[in-house]
C-alpha cells in the first residue's frame, strides 16, 4: 500500500488529556457489541461502570448480509438513557447517517465513532461531517475495511474541516480474504503511519474486531499498549456466547476488571520499554519497506519477461553489451544522487541482471518448447 502522495493537511486536534479532565491513560470502551434486550445491556454494563470511561452499545448494526439482528435504533438509545439515569455514565455509538447524529444530539450520546463500512465511503463520510459542523460531540474514526491508510487520512479531514476538534481514531483490523490467526489482520505499520503524522491524535485500539476471538483479545490489546496507544475499545457482554452479533469476539463483562488489571502500561517517558516500542514501530517501518522493495523486484521481474517474449519474437540477443553499460553507468549515478554506496548498489544490479537474464533465457526456452510440441 503506498501512502497518500498528497501533503497532510493540517488538523486542529485536542489530545485527549483535554477532552475530559478526568482522563486517565488508557481509555477504556466497553461494552457489548449490540444493545439486544434492556436487560441484557443493563446486565452487560452493570459490572463494569467503574472500569470504563465510555460505555459501548451498537444502536445500529452494518451487517455484510441481510437477515442478521440490525439493531433496536431509537428504542434501544431510549433503553440507555434511563439506565443512564439511575446510574451516570457516558454513552458511545456508531453512527452511519445523518438520521444517527440527529439522534445522538437528540438523545445527549456522550461520543460517536464511524464503523469501517462508512470510512470507506467519501460521499457517506462528507453527508456525515456535513451533519456534525459546529457539534461539540467527539468523533473516533474507524479505519476502513480495507488497507487504505488515505481514505482514513480522508475522513479525518472532512470530520477536522466541519470544526471537530475531539477527533480520534479507532484501530480494528483490516479485511483478508484468507482466514489466518485474526478475523481483521491488525497490520500496525498503518495505524503507526498514521500516528506518526499526527502525533497529537487519540489513537484507539479495538482489539475484538482484530481479533474476532475473545482468547486473543488481551494479547492485542497489551501489544497496542506496548506501541504507545492512547485507548481501547473492547467487547464485552454478558453472555457473549448468546450475542445477537459478533458472539465469539466478546469478552464476559465479568472478566473485563481482570483483563484490565493485567495489561502492563508501558510508561511513555524515555525508558527501556519505551526504547523497545520505538525498536517496534522502526522494525515495522523496515518490515514495509522490505515488502515494497520486493514488490518493485517484482515489478521488474515481470517487465523482464515481457522483454524477454518481445525479443524472442522479433528475434533480438538476450545480452546487448552497450544496454548492460547503459545501465550500469546512469544506476551508479542514481546511487550517488541517492547517497547510497556504489559497490553495495553494483553488487545489487549484478544479482539483478543475473537473475535478468536467466528469466530471458527461460522465456526463451519455453517459446522453443511450445514451438516442438505444435511440430509435433
Ligand atoms: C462494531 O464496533 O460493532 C462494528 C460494527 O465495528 P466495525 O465497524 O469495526 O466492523
Ligand atoms: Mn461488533
Amino acid at each position: 500500500m503506498l501512502a497518500s502522495q498528497k501533503p497532510a493537511q493540517k488538523m486542529h486536534i485536542r489530545e485527549l488529556k483535554d477532552w475530559y479532565t478526568e482522563y486517565k491513560k488508557p481509555l477504556i470502551i466497553s461494552g457489548p457489541c449490540s444493545v439486544e434486550t434492556e436487560a441484557q445491556f443493563r446486565t452487560s454494563v452493570e459490572s463494569i461502570l467503574d472500569k470504563v470511561d465510555f460505555v459501548r452499545g451498537g444502536i445500529w448494526k452494518p451487517r455484510t448480509r441481510p437477515g442478521n439482528f440490525e439493531g433496536l435504533g431509537e428504542t434501544a438509545l431510549k433503553w440507555v438513557n434511563s439506565f443512564k439515569k439511575e446510574q451516570p455514565f457516558k454513552f458511545a455509538m456508531e453512527v452511519a447517517t445523518p438520521q444517527h447524529i440527529e439522534l445522538a444530539h437528540k438523545y445527549k450520546v456522550d461520543l460517536i465513532w464511524i464503523g469501517a463500512r462508512t470510512t470507506v465511503n467519501p460521499f457517506n463520510v462528507a453527508e456525515l461531517a456535513e451533519a456534525l459542523q459546529g457539534s461539540p460531540l467527539p468523533v473516533l474514526v474507524k479505519n476502513p475495511i480495507h488497507a487504505d491508510l488515505s481514505l482514513w487520512k480522508g475522513a479525518l479531514e472532512r470530520f477536522s474541516k466541519a470544526g471537530i476538534e475531539k477527533l480520534g481514531a479507532i484501530h480494528r483490523g483490516f479485511y483478508s480474504y484468507q482466514t489466518g490467526k485474526y478475523r481483521n489482520p491488525p497490520m500496525w505499520q498503518i495505524p503507526l503511519d498514521l500516528k506518526s503524522e499526527f502525533p497529537e491524535l487519540p489513537l484507539i485500539c479495538d482489539p475484538s474486531h482484530i481479533a474476532g476471538n475473545r482468547d486473543l483479545v488481551p494479547e492485542i490489546a497489551q501489544r497496542a499498549l506496548d506501541l504507545n496507544y492512547d485507548g481501547l475499545m473492547i467487547e464485552a457482554h454478558c453472555e457473549p456466547a448468546k450475542a445477537w452479533s459478533d458472539a465469539a469476539q466478546q469478552i464476559p463483562s465479568t472478566e473485563l476488571g481482570a483483563l484490565l488489571q493485567n495489561l502492563l502500561l508501558r510508561d511513555a517517558s524515555f525508558t527501556k520499554e519505551n526504547i523497545i516500542n520505538q525498536l517496534e514501530i522502526i522494525r515495522e517501518q523496515i518490515d514495509q519497506a522490505d515488502r515494497e522493495l520486493l514488490e518493485a523486484i517484482n515489478h521488474r521481474m515481470n517487465l523482464v519477461e515481457k522483454i524477454g517474449e518481445f525479443k524472442k519474437e522479433n528475434n533480438v540477443a538476450i545480452f546487448q553489451i552497450s544496454r548492460w553499460k547503459e545501465i550500469f553507468n546512469s544506476r551508479q549515478e542514481w546511487a550517488e544522487q541517492l547517497n547510497l554506496d556504489k559497490d553495495f548498489v553494483v553488487e545489487i544490479l549484478r544479482l539483478l541482471h543475473q537473475q535478468s537474464v536467466k528469466t530471458q533465457t527461460e522465456v526463451f526456452h519455453k517459446k522453443e518448447q511450445n514451438l516442438n510440441s505444435t511440430n509435433d
